[in-house]
């Protein structure tokens, strides 16, 4: 970090500073500009190209980009679709949630490479003289007056520069830098498991995984494939404390998990040949008790890390984003953002938050946390089957990873 003293070279003025280009920020940017908001967006990195981190949008964002007009543009970048895993247990296959059933005009999860999604929305944001988007922006200090905050100190490549705003919005992920100097400390919870993932490739004559998600436990493992356009997007789901393990047994541990748990993708395993084919998704859980203070907002992980199950981190940042412009547009367009608005996010958001967390732990002690400790092949308990077959109950995981609590809508002025 640059010291105290570091020569500013400019500073400027915004509504509002965003500190993070992922899903959460970079919406969060679009859709403000399009309410006439002035907004500076700040990413540390010099693109979006990066190390694998989802690339999973939502009935729900889907729903929400069409409002906007943006919804089949979306759909122009080459994608697949996923409407529900099918898990292989000893006692036949198991599908806990099935999307296709849900009343909406999407009833699937686009799976689009996250940084093509994060192009897409911050080009149509610059279609907006609002917006300004400044990528190579490494956020180092929050400038903070008399108790509120104003806004940022970032370092680009030609030095420090500073941005004074309305309001700054921490979409810095789930190491957020603001959140730590705001003192904010988030309440975390223990998800039992840690992730593997990697890529596998399609060989000639595969068969179509029904639902675009293949699921297999075994040996105190769950290996999962997600159908990509010219890949498998896979995963090794282990227990919490076993990488340094598997790290020192090499790749060939991982090959063999793959193919105890699902020979037929065995060929495919062989491709697995260097540890650096692997990304360690650390699989934490938390919420901060608190997401703002004067002059600052948290939203996505950096208000709420999700676990990994149902895949829905994306989507919870974005739809803080949403909520957050329905909240604080007029607000900023009046230059008069209080307290009590910024607590009016939090108030919309935490509920729902607190829901999914909630499911999403019951997944984990009762089926992940069963299937981890495992040494052979686990049998689907009869409840859970029979929950899926009752017509009243069997949508209501596949709402809350669709939708949420309640469908989250972009209000329009
Ligand atoms: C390996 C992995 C796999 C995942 N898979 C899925 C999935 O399949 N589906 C799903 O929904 N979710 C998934 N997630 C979670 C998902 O990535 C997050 O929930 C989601 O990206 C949160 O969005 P966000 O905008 O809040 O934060 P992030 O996407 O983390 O974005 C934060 C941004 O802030 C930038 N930043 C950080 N600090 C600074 C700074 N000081 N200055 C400037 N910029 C800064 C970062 O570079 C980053 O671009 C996965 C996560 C990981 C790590």
């Amino acid at each position: 970090m640059q010291s105290e003293g570091a020569e500013i070279r400019d500073v400027h003025k915004t509504s509002c500073c965003i500190v993070g280009g992922g899903p959460g920020g970079a919406m969060l940017a679009l859709l403000l500009a399009r309410r006439g908001v002035s907004v500076m967006l700040l990413e540390m990195h010099k693109d979006f190209d990066r190390e694998f981190r989802g690339d999973t949008i939502h009935p729900s964002i889907l729903e929400i980009l069409d409002q906007i007009g943006l919804a089949d543009k979306l759909h122009e970048i080459p994608h697949t679709k996923a409407t529900g895993p099918t898990f292989q247990f000893a006692n036949g296959p198991f599908s806990p949630f099935n999307l296709k059933r849900l009343k909406t005009r999407f009833p699937y999860i686009l799976i689009v490479p996250q940084v093509r999604f994060l192009e897409f929305i911050t080009r149509e944001a610059a279609k907006y003289p609002q917006f300004k988007l400044i990528m190579h922006a490494n956020v180092q200090k929050m400038i903070e007056e008399d108790g509120v905050v104003r806004g940022v100190r970032y370092l680009g490549p030609d030095g420090m520069h500073e941005i004074r705003a309305d309001l700054t919005v921490a979409a810095d992920g789930r190491f957020s830098l603001l959140r730590r100097l705001a003192g904010i400390e988030p309440i975390k919870t223990a998800p039992p498991m840690d992730v593997l993932w990697f890529r596998l490739p399609k060989l000639p004559g595969e068969p179509e995984i029904s639902g675009g998600v293949f699921g297999g436990i075994g040996r105190g493992r769950i290996f999962v494939m997600l159908e990509r356009t010219d890949y498998w997007q896979s995963g090794l789901v282990f227990p919490k404390g076993q990488y340094q393990e598997m790290r020192a047994k090499g790749v060939e541990e991982v090959r063999k998990s793959i193919i105890e748990i699902a020979p037929r993708f065995a060929q495919h395993a062989e491709h697995l040949t260097d540890w650096q084919q692997f990304t360690l998704l650390s699989v934490e859980s938390n919420r901060c008790p608190l997401w703002h203070k004067p002059g600052l907002l948290l939203i996505g992980d950096a208000a709420h890390v999700m676990s990994p199950v149902g895949g829905v981190g994306i989507n919870y940042a974005i739809q803080d984003a949403v909520v957050a412009t329905n909240v604080l547009a007029k607000p900023l367009l009046a230059g008069r953002v209080s307290d009590a608005d910024l607590a009016e996010v939090q108030r919309q958001r935490e509920l729902p938050t607190r829901a999914i967390q909630a499911m999403q732990s019951f997944m984990q002690r009762n089926l992940v946390a069963n299937a981890l400790r495992a040494q052979k092949a686990i049998s689907v308990p009869w409840q859970l089957r029979l929950f899926v077959r009752i017509p009243i109950l069997r949508n209501l995981p596949s709402r809350m990873i669709a939708f949420g609590l309640r469908r989250v809508r972009l209000a329009e002025p």
